[in-house]
């Protein structure tokens, strides 16, 4: 159980702005903040963070709950090959420099002071200078801006109930084909042992987190490079039959739409989701239905496997992403699941009467419709 204290007074390191808030905590652990928080809620108290307490104005200043960061200060992880390091939000800069030097790593750009924290500098948008550095909220590894510059073909597959994420760049090269052979996969054993796992939890659904976090191991714990012709790169043979949805939503809103999805899978534990949610990214175009008509895009695709062709309870998430997207505005994919109806795609598409005087113009007696095409344009 997490202490508070009262009486604390709190200044910013110039003294320019100071606050005495009702209740100060130093929590230790994720625990702890969840704890205040909490409390919090309940007392319907405002709450603020304090960092190394460095900012030049009342940023970190409030007279309800001050949640000081001082004691989540650890290097939890270091990556030196793909030069990541996960830290506790209220390291210092001065107390992670040495750690880094000591694995011959380093900041490729930080602020004037080091006794400020990292969640101080990524949370008020803390800069240098240098025309090719962005400020240092864009050192944060899950920059997507980075990673879409990075490769010609990027994408990224969440699994979820984890936090796991594999990252795929793929890219044109001269190389020879060297496929990186594996037997477990080659010989199909591993689509043999997923498949009899999700049948099991569909007995025992609690299993799903279990069985993502497992493939997420077996596939990707190791870096993988192999080259090859690009028809084999960019397909692959898909031995499950599945059900799909899969909405463009406008780039930027790639990272607050992912994180609502998980959000929402552990508001809601009894919700599953199979492997993987995959995340690719299209140019925008002028085509008048084309669900990145105007815009870059992100595409979301979630996935229900059906297990020896056993339906997999799905309708909540199902629901649940389609809510998420709706917000994000999202248009879902032509040919895969979705609900919506010629409501939902007049406020999703600018174009769409236009496209529908065209199409009433081109099939005036309606000779091209289906049911599928009557739910889109009546
Ligand atoms: C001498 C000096 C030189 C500076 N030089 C530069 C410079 O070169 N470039 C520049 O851009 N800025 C500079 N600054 C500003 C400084 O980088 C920012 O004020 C930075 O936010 C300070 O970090 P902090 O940890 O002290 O944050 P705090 O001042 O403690 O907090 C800043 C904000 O971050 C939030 N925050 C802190 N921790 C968390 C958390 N764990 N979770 C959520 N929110 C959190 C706070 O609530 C607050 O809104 C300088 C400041 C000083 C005093």
């Amino acid at each position: 159980m997490v202490h508070g204290h009262k009486g604390v007074r709190f200044q910013n390191w110039a003294k320019t702005y100071g606050c005495s808030p009702e209740m100060y905590y130093q929590p230790t652990s994720v625990e702890e903040v969840r704890e205040v928080l909490a409390l919090a809620r309940q007392q319907n108290k405002r709450v603020k963070v304090v960092g190394g307490g460095h900012s030049p104005s009342d940023i970190a200043c409030t007279d309800g709950f001050m949640i000081h960061m001082g004691k989540m200060n650890r290097v939890l992880q270091v990556d030196k090959e793909k030069k990541q390091v996960t830290v506790e939000a209220g390291i210092l800069l001065v107390d992670l420099h040495p750690q880094l030097d000591k694995h011959g790593l380093a900041l490729s750009n930080l602020g004037a002071v080091s006794d400020v924290t990292v969640a101080g500098v990524i949370g008020s948008g803390t800069h240098n200078t240098g025309i090719k550095h962005g400020i240092l909220a864009t050192q944060v590894l899950d920059n997507l801006d980075s990673h879409l510059k990075k490769s010609e073909y990027f994408r990224f597959l969440w699994f979820p109930h984890s936090e796991n994420v594999s990252i795929i760049y793929q890219d044109h090269t001269n190389k020879p084909p060297s496929s990186a052979s594996n037997w477990f996969w080659d010989y199909a054993i591993g689509f043999y042992l997923l498949e009899f796992l999700l049948w099991i939890s569909t007995f025992l659904p609690c299993l799903v987190g279990w069985i993502n976090r497992f493939f997420f191991w077996l596939l990707f714990h190791r870096k993988k490079e192999s080259c090859n012709l690009s028809h084999k790169i960019f397909t692959y043979e898909c031995r499950f039959k599945q059900h799909v949805q899969d909405w463009a939503i406008p780039r930027e809103k790639t990272k607050e739409a992912l994180l609502e999805l998980k959000a929402m899978l552990e508001a809601h534990p009894k919700v599953v989701a199979h492997y993987p949610v995959e995340v690719r990214f299209t140019r925008g175009d002028e085509i008048l239905l084309s669900p990145c008509f105007q815009r870059d895009s992100c595409y979301m695709n979630i996935i229900m496997y059906r297990p020896y062709g056993k339906d997999v309870p799905r309708l909540d998430y199902w629901l649940a992403y389609e809510t998420i997207m709706k917000k994000f505005g999202g248009r879902p994919h032509w040919a895969k699941a979705h609900n919506c109806t010629r409501k939902d795609f007049e406020k999703m598409y600018p174009a769409f009467r236009k496209f529908c005087d065209i199409r009433e113009k081109l099939d005036p007696t309606g000779m091209f419709l289906n049911s599928y095409l009557e739910k889109v344009f009546y």
